[in-house]
Formats: C-alpha cells, structure tokens, sequence
C-alpha cells in the first residue's frame, strides 16, 4: 500500500527527500510539505505545499488529515501539536524523541543517564549559576541556548570574567545551559539510522570543516585512526538504541586531543554532514530516512568512494538574486537548491567530489582547491 508523505519544512533538506521519495513510488504516492516560504525548493521538485509556519498548530493539524506519515527537516516543531495529531497520522520521529533532541540541557541529560559521552554542563537559572559553573569549568566555556539554535547562533563563548555579564544579557529570556569548553582536534559526525522495526545502521566517520559556524566541507571518510572510526560508530549506534525514534539522525561529536570522543548533538533529521551519501555509496541519507520511517529494511551504508562534500554558501557581501552557478565535471556533482535569493551564508546548494577512479583524499581536496572559485556566488 503506498502512503502519502508530509514534511514539516520544504527547503534544501525536504528536497532532497521528495527527490529521494519520488525514486520510491511502490511506497510513496505524493509529498506534502508544510513551509513558510511560498516555491519552496522542495515544492520545486514535486512536493505540494501549505504555505504556514512551521509551528502553526492549524496548518499542523490540516497536514495530519491529508497524509499517512509525517517527517520533518527541522527540529523546531512543536512537538506538543504533534503529539496531538499522532491519531491523524504516524509521527517519525516521535514527538518523545524530538522533545528529548530540541532542548539540548534535556538531550545532554539523556545522553548523559545513559552513559554516552558529553562535555560537562550545567543547567543555568541565574547569573550566579553562570559564575559559579566557571568557577568548575575554567574558561573558555560555552554559555548556550537550550532551544531553537543553529549553525552556533545559540552559543556565547565566554573566555573571561569581563564577558559574563555581556553573555547573559545575549541571551535575554531564554533558557539557557553551560558548557565546558572542549579543546577538540576534530569535528565528526556519524549519520545513524534506525527503522521502526528496531534496525541500526551506520554510515561512517565523516570529518567536518565548518566556517563562522557553519558547514563548509565534510570528508568522508573522516581521517582518523580505526580506532577512532569505531569508536564514534559504536557511540552513535548505542545512542540510537537508547534514542529509539525511528528515522535518520545527524550525530555530531568531538575528537579531543587523546582521541576521546563526546557527543556535540544530535540532529533529529536528515543533516548537511550526510549529502555526500547521494553519491558515495549505494543508499542516500535521504532514502534511508525513508526507508526507516516506512519500516523497510535499512538500505547498504558502505561508503564505496572517497567523497568531499563542499557547502556552496551566500556570499557575506550581499543579499539578493545571484548568476545561476552551472558546474559538470566527471566525478563532480553539483545540487543547487533553487533557492532566488542568496543571503550571508545561506545554504543555496553543495558539490560532491567523488573519488571514482580511487583517487586520494589529497588528490580530492586538490581538485576542490582548484574548483572553489567557479562556484562562489555572485549577485546579477
Ligand atoms: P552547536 O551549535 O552547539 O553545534 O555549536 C556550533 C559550534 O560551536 C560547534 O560546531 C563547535 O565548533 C563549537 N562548540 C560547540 N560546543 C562546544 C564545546 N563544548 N567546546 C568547544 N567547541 C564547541
């Protein structure tokens, strides 16, 4: 019997999952997206859209009656209304999942009772909280944001006794949490996934290179020791049989410099960390996910080639419409995301660089080096 598919969110991500549903019409008849942005990048690809905010509970709800299964591409929505409309349709992952995941102080906690790596952090109520955790945990440490924050916009670095009063302030009514600063040598992530049947798999190690906060480069495999790739593959596998949601998740950790490995967070969601899966192996992170949520068997997660995955971000410069970025090469695969108007550092689409003739990383990275200015966005 096929279903019919609803996503709260229609931009780069729920794109790549309507492309990735539409390759699977024995289980997936059509894409409902709810977005707040009228032609939303996943509307242009064939989903239908609601035009509402991604919390309105109405537009929620008329969402719920009109589909079998609802998914999302952020981790923002509200998961009481979800909860709600659980009788209207299936919920992947569970509204219980996504209220562990978006509050960070209760995700770390969850992690934490279940012996799975973090950094130290404290819950914060007050100023004197903030004092008195630096006084456990040196400086720098990070005062973060518990909910609603991405791409590092929820966190404050204070790296002395002058900033904590500017810190708090930042962050003016939120809840809010410490955290001991990690000295890490890398950025990984594991894209994990897990059906509704109880099935895990993982993807491996990636290595992720980020600027001003955001994603810029992820390398697959990541360049570690074995050790290391085990290690941060056992962690996220064990998280999502603690976590239990079905669905793919985005498992961001720490290498510190011993080789340790803390979780950093995780994503409820398909995550940038995981586009270079649409051509470095036999199984997207995009039909995984789908696969997780319908209960079908879990897709190979090998990955087959070395692969860079390079963010093509907006220019810091200027906001407004930008040249059409039109890039082919052999073993390079470009994917804009339609988007008309490119922002300061807005996602507007990626590139992978596939090592199909078993080319190096070096000689990838190489490659990208040579590359990275036929692709820079630049305004009409
Ligand atoms: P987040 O939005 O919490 O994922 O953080 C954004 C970035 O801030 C991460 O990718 C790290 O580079 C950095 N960061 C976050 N938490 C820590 C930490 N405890 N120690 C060191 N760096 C951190």
């Amino acid at each position: 019997m096929t279903k019919i598919l609803g996503i709260i969110g229609g931009g780069q991500l729920g794109m790549m999952l309507t492309e990735a549903a539409k390759k699977m019409p024995e289980h997936i008849s059509k894409v409902i997206v709810l977005d707040p942005n009228e032609n939303c990048s996943a509307s242009l690809v064939g989903a239908e859209q609601i035009v509402a905010d991604f919390k309105n509970r109405e537009a929620i709800i008329e969402l719920s009656k009109k589909v079998d299964i609802i998914t999302y591409e952020i981790e923002s929505g509200d998961s009481d209304v979800l909860k709600s409309v659980e009788n209207n349709a299936e919920i992947n992952p569970s509204p219980e999942t996504l209220k562990i995941i978006q509050d960070k102080f209760l995700q770390k906690t969850f992690l934490q009772n279940n012996n799975i790596p973090v950094p130290d952090f404290i819950e914060i109520d007050n100023i004197e909280d903030v004092i008195n955790g630096l006084e456990k945990f040196g400086y720098p440490a990070l005062l973060k944001s518990r909910r609603d924050a991405y791409d590092g916009k929820g966190n404050f670095k204070i790296n002395s006794k002058n900033e904590i009063q500017k810190a708090y302030d930042y962050f003016k009514g939120q809840k809010l949490m410490l955290e001991r600063f990690v000295p890490f040598k890398m950025e990984v992530s594991v894209i994990a996934s897990r059906n509704t049947k109880g099935e895990i798999k993982t993807y491996p190690l990636v290595e992720n290179i980020h600027e001003k906060n955001i994603l810029r480069e992820t390398i697959a495999p990541a360049r570690t020791s074995n050790e290391v790739s085990e290690k941060s593959e056992k962690i996220a596998s064990d998280t999502m049989n603690v976590l239990k949601g079905a669905g793919v998740f985005g498992i961001e950790m720490f290498v510190t410099q011993n080789d340790e490995i803390v979780i950093n967070e995780i994503a409820p969601r398909v995550h940038n960390s995981g586009h270079h899966t649409l051509q470095s192996g036999k199984t997207s992170q995009f039909e995984q996910h789908l696969r997780a949520i319908l209960g079908l068997e879990l897709g190979n997660t090998e990955l087959i080639y070395n692969t860079i995955m390079y963010n093509i971000l907006g220019n810091l410069d200027f906001e407004g419409e930008y040249k059409k970025i039109k890039f082919s090469g052999k073993n390079i695969f470009l994917k804009m995301y339609e988007k008309k108007i490119s922002k300061p550092l807005r996602k507007l689409g990626h590139l992978n660089i596939v090592g199909t003739d078993n080319q190096t990383m070096d000689k990838l990275l190489d490659e990208l080096s040579q590359i990275k200015n036929k692709v820079e966005v630049e305004s009409i």
